[in-house]
């Protein structure tokens, strides 16, 4: 007995009668009896709370523990992503410093790419080859004999996909606010970002040659914020620059150093290799070439490499400035060749042992992904079914296909800030590939249009698209595909209605029908005149009525129109003042695309 009642048992802060009697391995009788015997009357399917159920539980000889404490401590490193934890694994003892890896953050216009361009050519250690350094997605610069690593794709893109994928490739987050502007809302996604990813933030302020430039303001912006800085007391470091006169560079260098040396920045050289994919293309010599960024052991020519969906054996690895390596350590990004396919940006990957156990570990994921892909694309369809038999949305639904997955997150931010008014643009999915003939199903499925960036319409799609009336527009600079969707939304737009006048009579005669009705005696001298259309009278030019013909006859008969030249009898809807001498004018209400 004493032994038993060392058992813990994990317990939630409420539990129902049935969940208990599973954890217990008891029958739920047992339960409700022994709360009998306690004095309280439940049923097999009501909650009870964690002091109950660890009475209960006590009763049959288990320790129970709140499973809140339990959960927590798991949050802890489940956050954490895969590299991370391994590099946690590896011997504390053979963890060296790396360098930092950082990524530049901030609101459109403030000056990422500014920044990364004056980090880069001030700091990049120049004439070595003389060559031109390549644009790889990432590059290193030294300080003082140290070496910083920066992810050169700026925006959130990078750094979401990367993050989506619990890879969280950066060390610490360089926030770039401008000083004349302040804090904006991607300021304050960034700053989200970050924290989401508990990367520390130092934050570039940036334009302060600018004469509105306002430090302080930010300053007190960036506190309200929860970065107070540190000459404030608080310890975000906020570094003055101006990217455009390439000043407070190096002070911006050093402050990441120093912040890097405050966050244990270390990986195994010689241990487990593993990484994060920043980028990934397919070049038309080259096959797929992806920019890896090492993050733990040392990754070599020949290796066997897995990378999301895609693997192989690296033929060739080149760094930043396009020379070509034999290895890179942890910190350093390689543009590597020998892929099979295009891995994702975000994506980690692995070193393996042999190709044989890559193909296994691919057609794992493979068979995997494509069961999600189905789970997700039949939720999407049924909710567009229902959607439309609703009716009453208004929508422009989208499928967008592109080149890479780097061009998704910049194109669908595009997207999202197209003024729309009072349609909705909603994208039903977005991924990489041509347009297949699945896409045009589901595009005619869904009435949605199909927008491609950067690649093509396969010849089945195409001819599946011209019979289903799907149309599919391809582009290769998303500014024309931006203004073309506003365009599209336009058409979609209520249309406008535009007058089209089809006919004139002139009243000869005015005519007494019954219940004191009148009727104009009318001959058409221009166009005709139409049962079912407007009309209105004019009286020495002036309108003196506006609606619908009631009635048109010729010779006492009903016509649906009467042409130019002939004599007809015109009522017109709830109006009776008729004068000979009146000209009658017929129109036509007709829709209109706004343009
Ligand atoms: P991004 O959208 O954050 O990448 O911003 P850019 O780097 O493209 O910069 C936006 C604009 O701000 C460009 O016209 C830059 O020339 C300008 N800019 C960037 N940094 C500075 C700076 O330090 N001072 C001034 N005056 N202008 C800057």
């Amino acid at each position: 007995m004493s032994d038993q009642t060392n058992k813990r048992l994990e317990l939630p802060a409420m539990i129902t009668v049935r969940e208990l009697a599973q954890k217990l391995n008891v029958s739920a009788i047992n339960i409700i009896r022994k709360l009998m015997e306690n004095g309280m009357m439940v049923t097999i399917n009501q909650s009870i709370d964690f002091d109950t159920a660890a009475i209960v539980a006590s009763e049959m000889g288990y320790e129970a523990i709140p499973e809140k404490v339990a959960e927590e401590e798991e949050k802890e490193t489940g956050e954490l992503p895969l590299w991370r934890k391994l590099i946690a694994q590896e011997d504390p003892n053979s963890l060296i410093p790396r360098p930092p890896v950082v990524t530049i953050l901030g609101h459109v216009d403030h000056g990422k790419t500014t920044l990364l361009d004056a980090i880069r050519n001030t700091n990049v250690a120049a004439g070595e080859v003389g060559g031109i350094t390549q644009h790889i997605g990432a590059y290193q610069v030294e300080l003082k004999g140290r070496q910083i690593t920066f992810l050169d794709t700026p925006g959130h893109a990078a750094f979401t996909a990367m993050r989506a994928r619990g890879a969280q490739g950066a060390d610490i987050v360089v926030l770039v606010v401008a000083a004349d502007d302040g804090v904006m809302p991607q300021t304050k996604e960034a700053i989200a970002h970050a924290r989401a990813a508990r990367v520390p933030i130092i934050v570039a302020l940036n334009k302060i040659d600018k004469p509105n430039a306002n430090p302080d303001r930010v300053k007190q912006q960036l506190s309200e914020n929860g970065l107070v800085p540190d000459e404030w007391g608080g310890n975000t470091f906020i570094v003055p620059v101006s990217a455009k006169q390439r000043q407070g560079i190096e002070d911006l260098l050093e402050t990441i150093l120093l912040v890097a040396d405050n966050s244990e920045i270390r990986a195994n050289p010689k241990g487990k290799v593993i990484g994060t994919v920043i980028e990934a293309e397919l070049d038309k010599s080259k096959g797929p070439v992806a920019t890896l960024l090492v993050q733990n052991g040392t990754l070599k020519v020949g290796d066997v490499v897995v990378a999301g969906l895609a693997y192989g054996r690296l033929r060739a690895m080149f760094d930043f400035r396009g020379r070509p390596v034999q290895k890179a350590g942890p910190s350093v990004p390689v543009s590597v060749m020998g892929l099979n396919d295009l891995p994702r940006a975000g994506d980690i990957f692995q070193v393996l042992a042999s190709e044989k156990e890559a193909r296994q570990v691919v057609l794992e994921r493979q068979e995997a992904a494509k069961q999600q892909a189905v789970a997700q694309k039949k939720m999407t369809l049924e909710e567009l079914f229902s959607r439309f038999k609703a009716g009453e949305t208004k929508e422009l639904n989208l499928i967008l296909k592109v080149d890479v997955q780097g061009s998704l997150e910049p194109i669908l931010n595009e997207i999202n800030r197209i003024p729309t008014g009072e349609i909705k643009i909603n994208v039903l999915y977005a991924e990489t590939g041509n347009v297949s003939e699945n896409d045009v199903m589901l595009a005619s499925a869904s009435r949605a249009i199909i927008v491609g960036f950067n690649v093509q319409a396969d010849a089945t799609a195409r001819r599946l698209a011209e019979t289903e009336g799907v149309s599919i527009r391809l582009y290769e600079i998303i500014y024309r595909l931006t203004e073309d969707l506003e365009k599209a939304l336009k058409g979609m737009l209520e249309p406008e209605q535009v007058e089209k006048i089809i006919g004139r009579a002139n009243v000869l005669a005015v005519f007494n029908i019954s219940k004191g009705g009148k009727v104009a005696g009318c001959r058409v001298v221009q166009g005709e005149v139409r049962r079912n259309a407007k009309a209105r009278l004019l009286r020495n030019g002036e309108v003196v009525y506006e609606g619908d013909i009631a009635s048109l006859k010729h010779e006492k008969e009903d016509v649906r129109e009467m042409r130019e030249g002939f004599e007809c009898g015109i009522g017109l809807r709830n109006f009776n003042d008729i004068q000979v001498g009146d000209v009658i004018e017929c129109y036509l209400l007709e829709k209109m695309t706004k343009d």
